[in-house]
């Protein structure tokens, strides 16, 4: 799977850098050269060159948080007009924005990624929607098959035919649903009955969660999360872990939030990372988010992995749920001719160079705040499906250095 994902990404770099062959400018400069209109400032450089800097807007990610409720019980998980289970929801989920907003770097980096670079910050956040849905087959995770504890996991990771994706379908057709990642809350429904009415007493449920990699070829393909028995876990915290350890909600509460650290890792895989990367193995860095290790500090990641996060918010299905008006405002600059061939977000502006002709032959979506401007004598040439538009889908307009030869329409 990681192969197929990383032939792909392979694949699109080389596809984005294609030269135009066939044309040539007399004044053209050698493109391998640096152009003087290139800045090399921390907030401008070619797309390849991208750093993640303290000036840089915040990306922001929409997310679904679905509470899965079982009709036929009149309490089956978190309840919206509860106040008290509202909050502690609203608190776990802003957790993760901490996980991803506040690295710290690791003071030993054996089983890591030794580049001395360091990001204290991913510049993605997440925004989160709570949606109810009473569906008794999609509360019970147990409908999928699995078995959490025997460790069969079919079914209950998100994919394309798991058992939510009725669900998944249903909500990405609802108009009502703003598109997001959608993380369901579900349950162990053969084992709720007795963990509720006990208050958590003997809870022995496994604690996975599961979630879903982007897709690099299926633009408008769905993206989920399973974290099952949540409001289970809220009743073992509260009640359970205040007797054991003869302490106050206030305090138990603080370690229920604390596992939002393990959403935080779900929503990695979400924009596309793994245990392991092209510099360490599976669950190598103890450091990493990404390890799957609950004792590991899990409280940095790596530079490259935070641009591959990136990468995928301009590149993958991800680009449906980032909100409209998401803006880095760092420059990107195109150097050399180059044809685009796949569908790209932008939260950036763009620059051409002079004499830089950028084909494009597929829809590129550029944020509203967002300026591309044309170095001299740089074209934009519009080819077979080509166009430049805002997320609303408006046709973009706010070109700079334009003149009445800079866009070609083939
Ligand atoms: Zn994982």
């Amino acid at each position: 799977m990681k192969k197929h994902l990383l032939l792909l990404l392979v694949f699109i770099f080389t596809a984005c850098a294609y030269p135009t062959i066939g044309i040539t400018h007399p004044n053209s400069t050698n493109p391998t050269s640096p152009s003087p209109t290139i800045s090399q400032s921390a907030t401008s450089g070619t797309i390849e060159q991208f750093k993640i800097t303290k000036d840089l807007n915040p990306i922001t990610v929409r997310v679904n948080v679905i509470i899965l409720e079982d009709e036929k019980r009149p309490k089956s998980n978190f309840s919206l007009n509860d106040a008290e289970e509202k909050s502690l929801l609203k608190d776990y989920f802003e957790r993760i924005n901490l996980s991803w907003s506040k690295f710290y770097a690791p003071s030993n980096l054996t089983g890591c990624y030794t580049g001395s670079d360091f990001y204290e910050d991913s510049k993605i956040r997440f925004v989160f929607d709570y949606i109810t849905i009473k569906d008794s087959y999609a509360w019970n995770y147990k409908n999928s098959g699995a078995n959490l504890e025997k460790k069969n996991y079919a079914g209950i990771s998100p994919s394309e035919n798991w058992y939510l994706a009725y669900l998944d379908q249903k909500i990405a057709h609802d108009p009502s649903v703003q598109k997001g990642i959608n993380v369901y809350l579900t349950m162990d429904g053969d084992n709720f009955d007795r963990l509720y009415q006990s208050k958590g007493a003997g809870y022995n449920l496994n604690g996975i969660e599961a979630s879903q990699l982007p897709s690099l070829t299926k633009l408008d393909r769905t993206s989920s999360v399973n974290v099952p028995n949540r409001y289970l876990k809220y009743f073992y915290h509260r009640y359970e872990l205040a007797k054991e350890h003869q302490t106050t909600w206030k305090e138990t509460r603080g370690w229920h939030i604390g596992d939002a650290v393990g959403t935080a890792h779900e929503l990695g895989h979400s924009l596309g990372l793994n245990h392991n990367n092209q510099y360490h193995q599976s669950n190598a860095c103890q450091y990493s988010l990404m390890s799957q290790n609950w004792q590991h500090a899990r409280n940095y990641l790596q530079p490259t992995e935070i641009l591959k996060a990136h990468k995928n918010l301009r590149e993958s299905n991800l680009i449906q749920f980032v909100t409209e008006d998401s803006f880095l405002g760092n420059t990107f600059t195109i150097p050399s001719n180059t044809h685009w061939t796949k569908t790209q977000r932008f939260y950036s502006n763009l620059m051409l160079s002079d004499h830089v002709e950028l084909r494009i032959s597929e829809p590129i979506i550029m944020a509203p705040r967002a300026a591309i401007t044309f170095g001299n004598q740089s074209k934009i040439i519009f080819e077979k499906n080509g166009k430049i538009s805002y997320p609303n889908g408006k046709e973009f307009a706010n070109y700079v250095n334009k003149k009445s030869n800079s866009i070609i329409k083939n």
